[in-house]
């Protein structure tokens, strides 16, 4: 409040939630004093980027008095080919967080608009949803999936864009082909489909949905993927929506005009031709969630199959102890109570050894 009782900001903004991020490893040694710390808690590809990528950014490095090229056209051509999308049907931001941040800013009217998500799914729907002050509905998980029918349900006379986080997080469950095109049936033609597509990549199953060919019909569909998961660039921030060209062209008026920076579009090129580098880190998650499923069954402890980078496991227990008595052995996860799954704890498949570490220590604190 100011001097007068006048609030200092809006109530939605009032009404914002922090977001929680996993704990940074130089954190955890700094407050614990240890040296070997392991970090597997923000779904980050435990075997690195491509040194194509790396070798990106250093020659990119000695370019960066100059601004960048705004609207990444080298990696939008080279996105656009892959895809078969016209490149005026991509909008390049800082991470896909922006992009999810773009859509609320350029498709919400405040204070007018709403939006549905599952419950629990990834956090930055609701708080991009709130700073647009959206009337928010969520609708529980079905057996830790998505629930369409219930989510088509839930579409009121105010919807504009319902969510989906395809493979969702923290759950690692996929929506299918068969289940969304169920749910395309049912949108009023005002709503806006966003397919978040963040862990895409690690997708095994048949199953997975291709949204693609209803985004070149012109549908009202976003979908979006990333750059920080499968190819290993958590740290320089870029994502992409995919659009009908006349739902793209207002995002790209909406974003800042250098919201990609100069060494981020260079490796992200990079990486995303480097094809052997992202089929050798798919494969190495597969191998790593067999190996964290192998280990969890022979110790009887439930887990939901994940579609994804990370699995989540039933701790039996209030999951902050858990949480914190992995921590005090250097390996940091993400507990459920900030996800709205206080029982259990969303784990990041590592690298082989790194999943020992963990297993062995989970073991440790669960008594097993
Ligand atoms: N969507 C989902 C489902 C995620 O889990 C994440 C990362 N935690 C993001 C989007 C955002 O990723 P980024 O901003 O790094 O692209």
């Amino acid at each position: 409040m100011t001097e007068n009782n006048e609030p200092l900001v809006a109530e939605n903004i009032a009404r914002l939630k922090p977001y929680h991020p996993g704990k940074p490893i130089e954190e955890v040694q700094r407050e614990l004093g240890l040296s070997h710390v392991i970090k597997l808690a923000s779904n980050e590809n435990p075997n690195g980027p491509s040194p194509k990528a790396v070798e990106a950014m250093h020659a990119a490095a000695l370019r960066v008095a100059l601004y960048p090229e705004g609207a990444a056209p080298l990696l939008r051509a080279a996105v656009a080919e892959r895809l078969d999308v016209s490149e005026d049907a991509l909008v390049f931001g800082n991470g896909s967080d922006e992009i999810l941040h773009l859509v609320c800013e350029t498709f919400l009217v405040p204070g007018i608009d709403g939006t549905v998500q599952a419950d629990p799914t990834f956090a930055m729907y609701e708080i991009y949803s709130t700073l647009a002050n959206a009337d928010i509905v969520k609708v529980p998980l079905k057996n830790f999936a998505h629930d369409l029918d219930a989510m088509a349900d839930a579409i009121t006379d105010k919807t504009r864009i319902v969510f989906i986080a395809n493979p969702n997080n923290p759950t690692g469950t996929l929506v299918t082909q068969h289940q969304v095109e169920r749910l395309l049936d049912r949108l009023p033609a005002r709503v806006i489909l966003v397919s978040d597509e963040a862990y895409d990549d690690y997708v095994e199953s048949p199953e997975k949905p291709n949204l693609l060919p209803f985004v070149r019909d012109g549908r009202n569909i976003i979908v979006t993927r990333t750059f920080s998961k499968v190819y290993a660039l958590a740290g320089l921030r870029v994502g992409f929506a995919v659009a009908p060209p006349a739902l793209a062209g207002y995002m790209n008026r909406a974003r800042s005009p250098f919201n990609v920076n100069l060494v981020a579009q260079a490796a992200a090129l990079a990486a995303f031709k480097d094809v052997e580098h992202v089929r050798c880190s798919v494969a190495a998650n597969s191998a790593g969630k067999r190996q964290i499923y192998a280990a969890l069954e022979s110790a009887r402890i439930g887990y939901v199959p994940s579609e994804a980078n990370f699995v989540l496991i039933d701790v039996e227990r209030d999951s902050r102890e858990v949480f914190d008595a992995l921590m005090r052995r250097g390996v940091i996860v993400r507990a459920g109570h900030g996800l709205g799954l206080p029982r259990h704890i969303r784990v990041t498949v590592g690298t082989a050894e790194q999943n020992t570490r963990f297993l062995s220590d989970l073991l440790a604190v669960m008594g097993r």
